[in-house]
């Protein structure tokens, strides 16, 4: 391949988004999936099905750099959450117990079949470069982008959203009650970001501790980073995933919720909430049935 370092351009040769580019030919006449060779393949969305698995597999043989761009292709993301119910008991939802569909088969014609459960993408193809995010920064998509064709590689710093956070801790919860996220948190408009008490310790559940940093944007030329939440009044809910490969956010935010004094058995339906980003590299699973009362 071309070293695209010497060019002052790039070429698209694939973009589904904005190119009319079949897998099959133009017109379906093709018997093999095709997708033109490139430096460097970009996959948004996790892994649902035999045609993405394929797409996949494919892109992974035709790109010199891969990159997973959003929480669905790096950790599952929100349709993930799936993962924690059998791939039967969805249809039987989906297609036979939900009130507003009449009652039907499983489709299974001309549609490519499920896989058991929703995969990242490196659970299928190593992955080069992760950019996570639900949506990510488009300043962290150009950071890449411009590291590669620097010949550099690109990794986000293991640092969590409450690392880049300007609001004022104290380090223990301001009441012992959590309060529904809806509730409008306390926010001193006008004033500098530190005159505003941290979300979490004003009893609103924040998963900035767990989540990794990267969101966030400069405020003027020299002013404090803010993660996107926090800016716009709401509590992280852990949308760029775990800080580090192998963390288990679920766990370190019970903990974090406690060393503050709230009671982390508060929080309802944990493993989801926790989760809701990274259900998969096998986060979620079905858990096994409870015995009928
Ligand atoms: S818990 Fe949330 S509000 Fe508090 S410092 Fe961390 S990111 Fe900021
Ligand atoms: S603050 Fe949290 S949920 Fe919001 S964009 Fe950043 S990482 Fe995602």
């Amino acid at each position: 391949m071309e070293d695209v370092r010497s060019r002052s351009w790039l070429d698209f040769v694939h973009m589904p988004v904005l190119m009319d580019h079949k897998y099959y030919g133009q017109t379906g006449e093709g018997e093999k999936l095709e997708i033109p060779e490139a430096d460097v393949g970009i996959i948004s969305g996790g892994v649902r099905n035999e045609k993405e698995k394929h797409v996949t597999e494919e892109m992974r043989k035709k790109c010199g750099t891969l990159i997973a761009l959003g929480s669905c292709a790096c950790y599952g993301g929100i349709p993930a959450l799936a993962n924690m119910f059998p791939l039967e008991a969805l249809y039987q939802k989906v297609y036979r117990e939900s009130k507003t569909t009449e009652p039907g088969d499983t489709p299974a014609e001309n549609i490519p079949p499920l896989l058991d459960r929703v995969y990242g993408v490196d659970e299928i193809v190593p992955v080069d470069v992760y950019i996570p995010g639900c949506p990510t920064n488009p300043d962290l998509i150009v950071k890449a982008l411009t590291a590669l064709l620097e010949g550099k590689s690109f990794k986000l710093p293991e640092r969590s959203v409450c690392d880049e956070c300007p609001l004022k801790r104290e380090k223990k919860a301001a009441g012992g009650a959590i309060k529904r996220t809806l509730d409008s948190v306390d926010f001193k408009l006008g004033e500098p970001y530190e005159h505003t008490r941290c979300f979490m310790e004003q009893g609103y559940l924040c998963l900035g501790p767990v989540t990794l940093a990267g969101c966030g944007h400069k405020e003027g030329d020299n002013g404090v980073t803010v993660p996107r939440c926090i800016k716009g009044h709401m509590p992280c809910r852990g949308c760029f995933g775990p800080i580090r490969k192998g963390a288990n956010p679920m766990v370190d935010m019970m903990s974090a919720i406690s060393s503050i004094g709230l009671d982390a058995k508060q929080v309802e339906d944990r493993r989801a909430l926790l989760n809701r980003y990274i259900g998969a590299q096998n986060r979620l699973r079905p858990l096994p049935e409870r015995p009928k009362r």
